[in-house]
């Protein structure tokens, strides 16, 4: 077995059952996403749509279809058309008007709905995107994702700080699954919190102890970069 295989396995066991493993693949080669997704990876997550996501996605060939992809690096409003057809969750809307942009493109991308989450800024770190961590601003952008017809809102995304001690991204991830179970309330039709997607490789146990449902590993998996 590859050591990226071994890795991604102890990973897997060592989450609870409910927990989706998303296998952060930034600068990882076709060959490494590979091994992952034959590893049984359900989920890969790609940072940079093009030309980074749009090559990887043709050359994996048959075995993409294998996998959920989900976006987890800044979308850029040029990037949109070609995230669209690629992606099946966007989940770094971090405003109404980025919803409205991606809102516009679904159909012209051949689909009716897109999953998304929102980006929190739990950490009101002012280097990365994300609402603001209050309930005011989760009620304006839930609200405005309601008016939507071809978004579906899933659930809330945080990343916290990179590196460090994992102890200090603890009051982010709290502060995040706080607005989690605050934004039911303002979800109208279908769609609601289900998904809370957080934690990296150095953080991905504290986030799971602070009720992340996701988890996205890059280097835990893959090795350094
Ligand atoms: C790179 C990245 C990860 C994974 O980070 P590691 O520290 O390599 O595990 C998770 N989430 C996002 C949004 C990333 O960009």
């Amino acid at each position: 077995m590859s050591e990226i295989a071994e890795r991604f396995i102890e990973i897997r066991e060592s989450l609870p059952d409910d927990v989706r493993l998303v296998a952060a693949t930034k600068s990882r080669s076709v060959d490494e996403i590979k091994e992952v997704i034959e590893a049984g990876a359900d989920y890969i997550g790609e940072n940079y749509t093009h030309p980074e996501a749009t090559k990887k996605f043709e050359k994996l060939g048959e075995i993409r279809k294998e996998v959920n992809w989900e976006m987890i690096g800044h979308l850029q409003k040029n990037d949109i058309n070609k995230a669209l057809p690629i992606f099946d969750r966007i989940q770094t809307v971090e405003s109404v008007s980025k919803a409205k942009h991606v809102d516009k493109r679904v159909e012209k991308a051949g689909k009716s709905m897109v999953p998304v989450l929102i980006e929190v800024n739990s950490g009101r770190e002012e280097n990365k995107y994300g609402i603001e961590p209050t309930e005011s601003a989760l009620e304006r952008i839930v609200r405005g994702i309601g008016q939507l017809d071809h978004l579906r809102l899933e659930g809330l995304m945080t990343m916290g700080p990179y590196r460090g001690d994992p102890e200090d991204a603890r009051p982010y991830f709290s502060v995040t699954r706080e607005l989690f179970e605050a934004g039911q309330d303002y979800v109208e039709g279908d769609g609601g919190m289900e998904v809370l997607s957080m934690g990296m490789t150095n953080s991905y146990r504290v986030a799971v102890e602070e009720g992340a449902n996701m988890v996205r590993v890059g280097t835990g998996i893959f090795g350094p970069r």
